[in-house]
C-alpha cells in the first residue's frame, strides 16, 4: 500500500465543500514520500480519495479523485483532460487559441494549459504536478497531436513549491510567433516571452462584445498587443490604442497590419497622465476600453488599487460622449465582483454623469469559475453607458 496522509475533521470538510486544497496545518501525519499522487484519509483511516502531495508548499493537498482505488497515472491524465476539451468543442469555429485547462476548475490542479493553433503551452504550478509532467505530456500528445509543448513554468509561484522558474520546450518546437484569430480578428501570440502563456486569453468574448457595441472615436488604453484594439477598430471609426510600453504596442500595430487595418494610432503614454490631460483638453470619445493589470496583487495593496481602478474609471465616464460606451474590466483576484461593482458605482456618483451599467460579464466558458473555489475566478467586467 502506498503512503497516505490522514487529515483532520476541517480539512475533511474543505474537500466535502467543494474545494480541492487542504492546507499543511491540516494534514495530522504527512507522507513521507517525494511529491506525487497519495492517499488520503480522515481520522478514522476512512478513505477520502488522491491527492496531488506537496511537501514544501502551504497547500499540502489538491484533490485529484474521490475514488479510493484509481490509479493516478497517464491514462487518469488523458481522461481528465479529454473531459477538459469536450467541454470546449464549441469554440473551434470562433477561435484557434483558448485555454483548455483551468487547473483546478477542470479537476487538474495546478495544471494550466492553452492552446494556440497547432501547439500548447503549459504551466505546471506545484511540485505534484510537476511530478506527473511526463504522464499530462504524453496524454497531451496522445489527445492533441500538437507540433509542440511549452511549459512557461517562469512564475513567482513555484518558489512555494520550492520549483525552478524556468521556460522549456517539453515535446516537438515552438515558434517565437503564433498567428492566431478568435472572432474574425487576427493576431500574434507570445509564447516564449509574452505576458501569462502568450497572450489575454481571458478577455476574448469581452472584445468580441466590444467589437459589436464600438462606434465613433475609440480608445483602449492598457491595450498591450492591441487585442481590443482590433475589435474596435472593425467598427469604429478611429482608434487610439495607449500602452505604457513601446514594445508591446510595436507588436499591436504589426497585428494592425495583419488584419489590413489602418485605423489604429498608438500612443506610448501612462494611462492617467493621458486620461487626465484628455479630460482637461476636452476630447471626448464615443468608446473606451480600461482593461488594466491587475492593481491589487495582494490583500493589503487592495485600498490603493481601489484608488487606482477609481481614478480611471471616473476620468473615462467623464470622456464619454453622450451615449457613448466604456468597457472596464479587473483582472485582480482580491478585489472582489461586489468591491468592483462598487467602485464603478463611486466613480458614477463623482464623474457627475448618468451612468448606467448595461452588462456584467465575468470568465468564458474556457475559464470556468467554480462558485466553490474562489480562487478559479478573478476576472470582472462592466459595460458601462452615458446616458446623457
Ligand atoms: N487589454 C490587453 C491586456 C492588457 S495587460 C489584452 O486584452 O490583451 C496590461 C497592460 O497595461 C500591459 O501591456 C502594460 O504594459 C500596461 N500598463 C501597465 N501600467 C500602465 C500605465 N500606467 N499606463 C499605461 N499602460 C500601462
Amino acid at each position: 500500500m502506498p503512503e497516505a496522509a490522514v487529515v483532520t475533521a476541517k480539512g475533511t470538510r474543505r474537500w466535502e465543500q467543494g474545494h480541492p486544497w487542504i492546507y499543511r496545518s491540516d494534514v495530522t501525519t504527512r507522507p513521507s514520500s517525494a511529491a506525487g499522487a497519495v492517499r488520503v484519509l480522515d481520522r478514522s483511516g476512512k478513505p477520502l480519495g488522491w491527492a496531488l502531495w506537496s511537501p514544501h508548499s502551504e497547500i499540502s493537498l489538491r484533490l485529484l479523485d474521490r475514488g479510493p482505488d484509481v490509479t493516478i497515472d497517464e491514462e487518469w491524465w488523458r481522461s481528465t483532460i479529454a473531459k477538459a476539451l469536450r467541454r470546449r468543442e464549441s469554440l473551434h469555429p470562433v477561435a484557434s487559441a483558448f485555454r483548455l485547462v483551468h487547473g483546478e476548475a477542470d479537476g487538474c490542479p495546478s495544471l494550466i494549459c492553452d492552446r494556440y493553433d497547432r501547439w500548447l503551452v503549459v504551466q505546471l504550478l506545484s511540485a505534484g504536478a510537476e511530478a506527473f509532467r511526463d504522464s499530462i505530456v504524453s496524454a497531451l500528445i496522445a489527445l492533441l497531436r500538437p507540433e509542440g509543448i511549452l511549459a512557461r513554468n517562469d512564475v513567482p509561484i513555484r518558489d512555494k513549491e520550492r520549483l525552478p522558474r524556468l521556460t522549456e520546450c517539453l515535446h516537438g518546437s515552438v515558434p517565437r510567433e503564433i498567428e492566431v484569430h478568435e472572432h474574425g480578428v487576427r493576431y500574434l501570440a507570445a509564447p516564449w516571452d509574452g505576458q501569462k502563456t502568450g497572450a489575454f486569453l481571458d478577455q476574448r468574448e469581452n472584445r468580441a462584445l466590444v467589437g459589436r457595441v464600438a462606434a465613433g472615436r475609440a480608445l483602449d488604453c492598457f491595450s498591450y498587443h492591441g487585442s481590443f484594439a482590433l475589435h474596435l477598430a472593425r467598427q469604429a471609426s478611429s482608434v487610439v490604442a495607449l500602452d505604457a510600453s513601446a514594445a508591446a504596442l510595436a507588436r499591436a500595430s504589426q497585428n494592425m497590419h495583419c488584419n489590413g487595418m489602418t485605423n489604429i494610432e498608438f500612443k506610448v503614454a501612462d494611462a492617467f497622465d493621458f486620461l487626465r490631460s484628455e479630460e482637461t483638453s476636452d476630447s471626448r470619445y464615443d468608446t473606451i476600453v480600461l482593461d488594466p493589470p491587475a492593481f491589487a496583487k495582494t490583500k493589503s495593496a487592495l485600498s490603493g488599487a481601489l484608488r487606482g481602478y477609481k481614478e480611471i474609471n471616473l476620468r473615462a465616464m467623464r470622456l464619454l460622449k453622450p451615449g457613448g460606451l466604456l468597457f472596464s474590466a479587473s483582472c485582480s483576484f482580491h478585489l472582489s465582483k461586489a468591491l468592483f461593482l462598487e467602485m464603478l458605482e463611486d466613480a458614477a456618483r463623482d464623474s457627475g454623469r448618468r451612468i448606467a451599467l448595461r452588462d456584467f460579464r465575468g470568465q468564458p466558458l474556457d475559464h470556468p469559475e467554480v462558485l466553490t473555489i474562489p480562487e478559479t475566478g478573478y476576472l470582472k467586467g462592466a459595460l458601462i453607458e452615458a446616458l446623457d
